[in-house]
C-alpha cells in the first residue's frame, strides 16, 4: 500500500476543494428551495383558480394539478432533511440529479397544465398565468443562484407552453404575438442572469472557504496553527470524559481509548538558517510538515505550533502505544533526505516530548489539554538534554502532582526529580 495514502494532506487539493464547493452549492440549492417550494404551494391555489374553466371539464388537468401538489409536497419533505444527513446518504452528484428530477418533474407538470387550459381560458386567466408563470421561474432564479442547468428545467416546459399556445391561438387580435415575443426575451434574459449569479455564488464560496483556511492554517506549511488546536482540544478531552461516563456505568468504550499529545522540535534547527540562509530554512519546515503528516494516521491532526516546533495529537488503542508513534515521528524525520532550494540535500533530525492522557489513572481528575503540552513541552526539553533524536513520554502522573499549580509548576520544571520521586511514570526507547 502507498504509504501516504492514509495520511492527512496537509495541503487541500484543488479536487477537495471543488468538492467543497460544490457540497455548498447544493446545500444552498436544498436550503433555499425550501422557500420557493412554499410560495409555490401558496401559489397553487391562484394557479386553480386561472385555469378554472378548463379544469371543471378536463380530467387530465385534475390529474395533473393532484400530481403537482404531491411532487411539490415529496419534494418539501426531501428539503427537510439536516444536510449532514443527506451527505451521509447520497453523493453530491446524486443529490444535485434528485433536485433537479423535482424540479423537472414540477416544471412539466406545470407546463402541461398551461398547455391543456389554454384553449378553454380568456385573456385576463391567462395573463394571471403568464405572470405566475414568469413570477415562479425569476424566483427560482433569485433563491437558488446555483445552476443555469436547473434554470433551463424550471424555465422551459412552463414557459415553452405558453409561448407554442401564444404564436399559434386562432382567436384574433388580442395580443398573443406580443406575448410570445415577451416570453422569448424573458426566456434569453434569464438564462444570461442565471449564468452570472452561478460566477457570483461560487466566487462568495470560494472566498469564504480561503478565509476559513487563513484563520486556521499556518500560511507557511499549510498545517493547521494554534487556533485550530485552541478549538478542536476541547472537542477531544470531551470525548475523554465521554468515556469516564461510560466507565461509570459499567459500559466499555469501544473506541481508542487513550490520547497522544506530542510537542516536536527539529534539532539544530538553527543551523540550517545560519549556514544555508532562511529561505533554506523555509523549506524544510515545509518538508517537515509533509513528512510528519504523511507518518501520522488521517484521523490525527498535526499543527504548526510555532517557529520550528510542531504538536500532534493521536489516538491509540492503550496508553503503552503512545511510543510507537512517537518513534514512528522521530524515524520519519530521520530518514527524511530535506532538499533545499539550491539543490543540496539535508539530513535533519527532531526530538519529541509527549504526554498521553488520560494520565491519572482512574479517569477521574485528569489535567487540562493545555497542562498535557505543558507535560509533552517538559519531556521534549528531557530528550534535548538526554541528547536530542530522540522521544520522553509521561504516561503516568499522581493526582497531587495536577492539583495545585504550585506542584504542577515544581512538576513540569523538574521532571527527572519528579521521576526519581516516584511522582510521574516517564516513558522512553531502551
Ligand atoms: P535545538 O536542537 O535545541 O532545538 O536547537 P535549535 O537550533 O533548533 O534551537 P531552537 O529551537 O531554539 O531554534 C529555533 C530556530 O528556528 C530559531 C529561528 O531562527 C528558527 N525559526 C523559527 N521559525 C522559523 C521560520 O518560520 N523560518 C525559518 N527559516 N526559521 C525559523
Ligand atoms: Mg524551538
Ligand atoms: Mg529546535
Amino acid at each position: 500500500m502507498d504509504p501516504h495514502a492514509a495520511a492527512p494532506d496537509p495541503i487541500p487539493p484543488d479536487a477537495a476543494r471543488e468538492a467543497e464547493i460544490r457540497a455548498q452549492m447544493v446545500k444552498d440549492l436544498y436550503d433555499r428551495g425550501k422557500v420557493a417550494i412554499v410560495v409555490l404551494l401558496v401559489l397553487l391555489g391562484v394557479i386553480r383558480w386561472a385555469v378554472a374553466p378548463a379544469y371543471r371539464v378536463d380530467g387530465r388537468l385534475r390529474g395533473l394539478f393532484l400530481v403537482l401538489i404531491a411532487v411539490s409536497l415529496v419534494r418539501l419533505a426531501f428539503m427537510f432533511i439536516p444536510h449532514r444527513r443527506r451527505m451521509d446518504l447520497a453523493s453530491i452528484r446524486t443529490q444535485f440529479a434528485a433536485f433537479a428530477a423535482g424540479v423537472a418533474l414540477t416544471s412539466c407538470t406545470l407546463g402541461a397544465m398551461v398547455f391543456l387550459a389554454w384553449p378553454q381560458m380568456e385573456a385576463a386567466r391567462i395573463a394571471i398565468l403568464a405572470v405566475i408563470t414568469s413570477g415562479l421561474v425569476s424566483g427560482a432564479i433569485m433563491s437558488l443562484g446555483f445552476s443555469p442547468l436547473v434554470y433551463m428545467i424550471y424555465m422551459l416546459p412552463p414557459v415553452g407552453a405558453l409561448f407554442i399556445r401564444a404564436v399559434t391561438d386562432p382567436r384574433p387580435a388580442w395580443g398573443a404575438d406580443i406575448l410570445a415575443t415577451s416570453f422569448a426575451i424573458y426566456a434569453v434574459a434569464v438564462f444570461v442572469i442565471s449564468l452570472d449569479q452561478r460566477r457570483t455564488r461560487r466566487e462568495a464560496i470560494a472566498l469564504s472557504l480561503t478565509l476559513s483556511d487563513l484563520v486556521v492554517r499556518d500560511t507557511l506549511t499549510r498545517l493547521h496553527n494554534r487556533r485550530f488546536l485552541q478549538e478542536f482540544m476541547p472537542l477531544e478531552t470531551a470525548r475523554l470524559a465521554r468515556d469516564a461516563t461510560d466507565l461509570e456505568r459499567g459500559r466499555q468504550p469501544e473506541r481508542n481509548t487513550a490520547l497522544g499529545v506530542y510537542m516536536l522540535d527539529l534539532d539544530f534547527f538553527k543551523q540550517v538558517n545560519d549556514t544555508h540562509g532562511h529561505a533554506a530554512g523555509d523549506a524544510v519546515l515545509k518538508q517537515t510538515a509533509q513528512t510528519l503528516a504523511s507518518a501520522l494516521r488521517r484521523s490525527d491532526n498535526l499543527v504548526r505550533w510555532g517557529g520550528e516546533e510542531f504538536v500532534a495529537v493521536a489516538w491509540v488503542k492503550r496508553p503503552e502505544h503512545a511510543r510507537v508513534v512517537a518513534e514512528k515521528l522521530r524515524r520519519a524525520v530521520e530518514t527524511t533526505a530535506f532538499r533545499l532550494p539550491d539543490g543540496r540535500v539535508l539530513q535533519k533530525t527532531v526530538s519529541l516530548g509527549f504526554c498521553v492522557m488520560p494520565l491519572v489513572p482512574g479517569l477521574q481528575g485528569q489535567p487540562a489539554w493545555e497542562q498535557a503540552l505543558a507535560l509533552a513541552d517538559a519531556a521534549l526539553y528531557r530528550a534535548k538534554a538526554e541528547g536530542r533524536n530522540r522521544w520522553v513520554g509521561v504516561l503516568q502522573a499522581c493526582p497531587e502532582s495536577l492539583a495545585s499549580p504550585e506542584a504542577f509548576s515544581a512538576l513540569i520544571q523538574d521532571l527527572p526529580e519528579a521521576e526519581s520521586g516516584g511522582r510521574v511514570l516517564l516513558d522512553r526507547a531502551p
